[in-house]
């Protein structure tokens, strides 16, 4: 739609003021709108001043009466009535995400799932730095696409982390290599239904055509369905089964078999991220990495040297032959299963506890049953914690008031070979600003104890 000039874009957060300074780059006038007042950077403010927009708040119905499109940030719904009706008279209404690609002429890698995506994503993005072109990581993953993509030209590839709420919104959005990692129940605030979850999960390869891949983990049971909806190039990745064609494990090592051709890319224990988790998402790497055209030796080299993501399993140090783990991220109980599983031996010290959000502690419980030979609970979840830890048949519990008594009791009674491993299950607003700032005093309390 070329005869856009004027844009309001929904939601002044990292996504939305990013779209907005690009759309101001192009020339359009630009009305970012939030409901609450936001002071912005002066530049951006100069930014859109210059062609007659700035920041607005109050009268949405009012904004919406000046604009040809409509630019979402994530967190506001595709659906509100108001849009329908902008939709109604004319308006486009789209995903920020969408913005960004029209603005992109080169390649992208798009990775979604209910959970693996900023792992994979990032690995993504450090294969791709191997490409004698332009490369970049955005979307999700805290780093708005509109702006990762600038100065990006038609050979460059950019890998992009996006969520359902993103794909909720896109019109024409087709990368070239779209992957799915898996769906499991989530977001059902938003989006009501698994179905409705699926089918935004979906629209990452809905628009591509014979010439683009999509990439699906076969061992999901529901994403494994959606191969029959391709019209791209499929490759499906799986742990467990060792596919005629595609991306998988067998006896630990990692394999990509292509058109009769087999490669063995590096085995597990070469790799310093472990877990079945991210197992599936190292095979999904492999997978978007080879049809980028990253060499099996450059992702190999990659694999080698990755080392996570900050606060997801991640190995902060070794103090008297035990091991430390910061898992500040497993905010919820399926993490901290995946975290449990993710060592085979157990003799686990678990740090759990902080701001309850209620979920039933079952499931997770009868592992740390299994897994711990000490349970270190603390933060506003710690009563109902300890209760669902007794059913459980959990034996050494420790209650402790604050974080630093967590650590300090870890400290005091660990021995190798267990391991220390921070995985709260809980969000972190009782204590912290968020789980970055959690992990971050984890992390310094445990050096602290080294020295
Ligand atoms: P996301 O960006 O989708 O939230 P992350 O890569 O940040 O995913 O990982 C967040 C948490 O999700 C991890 O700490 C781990 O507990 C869990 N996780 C990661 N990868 C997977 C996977 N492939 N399958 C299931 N759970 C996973």
């Amino acid at each position: 739609m070329s005869d856009i000039q004027n844009v309001m874009v929904f939601g002044a957060g990292i996504s939305g003021k990013g779209a907005a300074a690009e759309l101001a780059d192009q020339g359009k006038t630009v009305f970012l709108y939030d409901d609450s007042p936001k002071t912005l950077e002066l530049d951006l403010t100069e930014k859109l001043a210059k062609c007659g927009g700035g920041f607005v708040s109050g009268n949405l119905e009012e904004v919406l009466a000046k604009v040809q499109q409509v630019v979402l940030s994530p967190a506001v719904p595709c659906n509100l009535p108001v849009l329908q009706k902008a939709r109604k008279n004319g308006v486009e209404v789209i995903a920020e995400i969408e913005s960004a690609w029209r603005s992109y002429p080169g390649h992208m890698v798009a990775i979604t799932g209910t959970n693996g995506k900023t792992t994979t994503t990032t690995l993504v993005g450090e294969m791709l730095k191997t490409l004698p072109v332009k490369t970049a990581v955005g979307g999700n993953i805290g780093l708005a696409l509109s702006t990762e993509v600038k100065g990006l030209d038609k050979n460059s590839w950019v890998a992009a982390e996006v969520s359902s709420y993103q794909l909720e919104g896109i019109l024409d959005f087709c990368p070239d290599v779209a992957a799915v990692l898996n769906l499991t129940p989530d977001h059902m605030e938003r989006h009501k239904t698994m179905e409705e979850y699926g089918r935004c999960k979906q629209n990452i390869y809905k628009n591509q055509t014979a010439k683009q891949v999509t990439v699906l983990n076969y061992d999901d049971p529901e994403v494994r369905t959606w191969g029959k909806y391709s019209r791209g190039i499929l490759c499906y990745f799986s742990r467990t089964a060792a596919l005629p064609e595609g991306v998988y494990m067998k006896e630990g090592s990692f394999f990509i078999r292509w058109k009769n051709a087999v490669k063995e890319i590096c085995h597990k224990d070469e790799l310093q991220i472990f877990g079945a988790h991210n197992e599936e998402n190292v095979l999904a790497a492999i997978a978007c990495g080879f049809f980028v055209g990253v060499t099996p030796a450059a992702m190999r080299e990659t694999l080698l040297s990755f080392k996570g993501v900050e606060h997801r399993i991640e190995y902060v140090t070794t103090i008297n032959g035990v091991p430390y783990y910061n898992d500040s991220k497993a905010t919820n109980t399926d993490s901290v299963i995946k975290a449990l599983e993710a060592f085979p031996s157990g003799h686990i010290i678990l740090l759990a506890g902080g701001h309850d959000k209620m979920t039933p502690l079952e499931p997770m419980m009868n592992l740390v049953q299994e897994k711990t030979d000490l349970l270190i609970l603390l933060g506003e979840a710690k009563e109902r914690f300890y209760q669902a830890a007794v059913a459980a048949g959990v034996e050494n519990i420790a209650m402790v008031d604050t974080f630093k008594a967590a650590v300090e009791t870890a400290h005091a009674r660990a021995k190798a070979p267990q391991v220390v491993l921070l995985s709260p299950a809980c969000s972190s607003f009782d204590m912290f600003h968020d789980m970055g700032e959690r992990g971050r005093y984890f992390k310094k309390l445990v050096r602290e104890l080294e020295n």
